[in-house]
């Protein structure tokens, strides 16, 4: 539905945007995440028509963009600050897109009843922006993007402004909108949690740059560089040697001698020294100090949290480990000072290309 072909964006001297390939499958929900000034909403701005490209493709529907204007485009835009009119009806905003078409009448009657119903606030035609709650106004304002029919509803930050309990049922009910209509969307955000409950697909960008791209899951259990594992989720770095590859299993050592077992990723070899992340919810920790080069350290600190229990263990010769522990059982299991052995499958120890 969407596709960037090398597409820059320089302002001045400054890439905001580099080199940027992305395809969005028709009907998806494709997320762009990353911290503030990453060149998401540059990206956007650029499928939505409101910036130029410097360099690159885009296409809509197999057509190339970049000189068509945003009205010529089809597109259905959200903005954080809903951008709704204030001194027209709920009516009025919704169908402005239609008017401007030139739609008859009676068509924008029935478009905006439906859209309406869609976002479950019929009967509130009549009233004016400022009469209807911020949740209620962000739903007009979706409303309004989707009655036209676009080709790509494109979500700038949308849920931003609301506040958390009705931005989780935002999140669903956006959800819920674009998978009846089944329009292809691309939002943005910079949070992580949004992206991984509602995108088919995350882009995670940092410095102009999309570092990875895949499902929630992908990101989350297997990211290919540091940015990834760092910003998505939490986790814990540990520093290796390559010291043995078989099939596709790799042996690392870490700097205190420790044995680490992992999946190798393609084009690791024996010497290379590589960064992993373990993430907190994937160690297991055992009491006592298990020889044979374990993975060991010192409880330091623990936080009991009623569901899980946060250990931070100090590794022998090397960094603080966070792990989260599951309370099965009434009590911590393990007290400060304690040794310990931490244990993981190899499939939870992520090798990391930079
Ligand atoms: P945020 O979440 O804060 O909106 P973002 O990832 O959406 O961040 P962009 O708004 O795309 O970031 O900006 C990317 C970079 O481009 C930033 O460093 C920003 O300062 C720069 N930038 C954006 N617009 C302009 C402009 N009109 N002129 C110069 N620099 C710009």
């Amino acid at each position: 539905a969407v596709e960037l072909r090398g597409v820059v964006k320089r302002y001045g001297e400054f890439v905001a945007v580099h080199e940027m390939d992305l395809e969005i499958e028709d009907g998806s929900f494709v997320t762009l995440l990353g911290p503030s000034g990453c060149g998401k909403t540059t990206t956007l701005r650029m499928v939505a028509g409101l910036e130029g490209a410097t360099q690159g493709d885009i296409y809509i529907k197999g057509r190339r963009v970049n000189d068509v204007p945003i009205h010529k485009r089809n597109l259905g835009i959200v903005f954080q600050n809903y951008a709704l009119f204030p001194h027209k009806t709920i009516f009025d905003n919704v169908a402005f897109g239609l008017k401007y078409r030139n739609v008859d009448k009676q068509t924008i009657r029935e478009r905006v009843k439906k859209a309406l119903e869609l976002v479950r606030l019929p009967q509130t035609e009549n009233r004016l922006p400022s009469q209807l709650s911020g949740g209620q106004q962000q739903r007009i304002a979706l409303a309004r993007a989707i009655v036209i029919e676009p080709d790509v509803l494109l979500l700038d930050e949308p849920l931003s402004a609301l506040d958390a309990n009705l931005r989780d049922e935002m999140r669903v009910e956006l959800k819920r909108i674009q998978r009846e209509l089944g329009v292809t969307s691309i939002f943005v955000t910079h949070d992580q949690e949004e992206a991984l409950t509602m995108s088919d697909r995350i882009a995670v960008m940092s410095d102009g740059r999309v570092q990875q791209i895949g499902s929630a899951t992908d990101v989350y259990e297997r990211p290919i560089n540091h940015f990834v594992a760092d910003f998505i989720g939490e986790t814990n770095f540990l520093d290796v040697t390559v010291s043995g590859i078989e099939a596709e299993r790799a042996t690392c050592v870490t700097a205190g001698g420790a044995e680490v077992v992992t999946e190798a990723v393609r084009g690791c070899r024996v010497g290379a020294k590589v960064s992993l992340s373990v993430r907190p919810e994937k160690i297991a920790l055992r009491a006592g100090e298990d020889p044979e080069h374990r993975l060991r350290g010192e409880i330091e600190r623990l936080i009991y949290l009623g569901t899980d229990t946060h250990y931070q263990v100090k590794l022998e010769r090397g960094p603080d480990f966070l792990v989260r522990v599951q309370n099965a059982h009434a009590s911590a299991a393990f007290e400060p000072g304690q040794p310990v052995t931490l244990e993981f499958d190899p499939g939870a120890a992520r090798m990391l290309v930079d």
